[in-house]
């Protein structure tokens, strides 16, 4: 993985168990991490500004994330900057009784952002790797056709001009259960507690085992997974708006030419 970028390089093998979460990169402190956010989120409201006027490219930006990972906090605190008449979340849920009917990119496929947008999954075709494998709801042979699958239907949306950043949100195992412990203790998060978060909690290593295969089978030249350290939330969001950031600037935009000759105009 290329140090500070958080960037898996494609055919390479990832070890989970050897990637920090509590790192922090070149942010030592809270207090610099917040003031560099501040920085892209500003820079990041320009961009999608231009990426709107460009109107050629969209951005789909794919978390994902063992439970307390930090999915809805990266949406809350990086998304938000964001003008929300140019950014879409969509939340993927245990699939719908039309949603099985289909193939498992259908609904996925759907909810791809539109020319000019950024669209963000909290959670998504990945579950069909993650959850899916690790419950044993399909057969070996039909997720592990899925890496192939993805890989493909992800070139295709590259080639047409979606620009797709994936992120995976690493925390340990003792933080995840810190997280729970919160969740029980403040009042002020109960809400968001669930047995069903302990039930998975218990197949840890096979979830880490179906993320390390995910992010090694699926980590494509046109659509590379990253891995951002999770333990520090600040350090997250900081990470998170500055690949976001990267991935704007490396698109190029540029605001169209004018539709007419415009020194021909008079307006009376
Ligand atoms: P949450 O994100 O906490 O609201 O939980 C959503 C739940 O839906 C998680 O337990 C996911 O594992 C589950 N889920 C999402 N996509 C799928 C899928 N394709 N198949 C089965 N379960 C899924
Ligand atoms: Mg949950």
């Amino acid at each position: 993985m290329t140090k500070h970028t958080h960037r898996i390089e494609p055919g390479t093998r990832v070890h989970l168990d050897r990637i920090d979460p509590d790192d922090t990169g070149p942010l030592h402190s809270k207090e610099k991490a917040r003031a560099r956010l501040a920085e892209d989120l500003e820079e990041l409201r320009r961009l999608q500004y231009l990426l709107y006027a460009d109107g050629t490219h969209a951005v789909l930006v794919v978390l994902q994330a063992m439970d307390t990972g930090g999915k809805d906090g990266v949406i809350r605190h990086v998304m938000s900057g964001l003008n929300p008449a140019g950014c879409v979340v969509t939340s993927f849920k245990v699939p719908s009784s039309e949603e099985h009917q289909h193939d498992y990119l259908w609904r996925i496929h759907k909810a791809v952002p539109a020319r000019g947008t950024i669209g963000v999954f909290n959670r998504s075709h990945y579950e069909d790797v993650l959850v899916v494998r690790v419950h044993g709801l399909v057969p070996e042979e039909t997720w592990r056709a899925r890496y192939r699958q993805i890989n493909e239907f992800e070139r295709m949306l590259t080639e047409n001009g979606i620009s797709i950043l994936k992120i995976y949100l690493h925390i340990g195992k003792e933080e995840q259960a810190e997280r729970l412990r919160a969740r029980i203790q403040d009042p002020a998060k109960n809400w968001k507690f669930s047995m069903a978060d302990l039930e998975e909690r218990k197949r840890w290593k096979d979830y880490m085992e179906a993320f390390e295969d995910a992010l090694r089978e699926c980590s494509t030249e046109w659509a590379p997974w990253h891995v951002v350290p999770a333990t520090h939330k600040w350090y997250r969001d900081a990470a998170v708006a500055r690949l976001l950031r990267r991935r704007l600037e490396a698109l190029d935009l540029t605001t169209p030419e004018p539709r007419e000759d415009l020194a021909k105009i008079v307006i009376r």
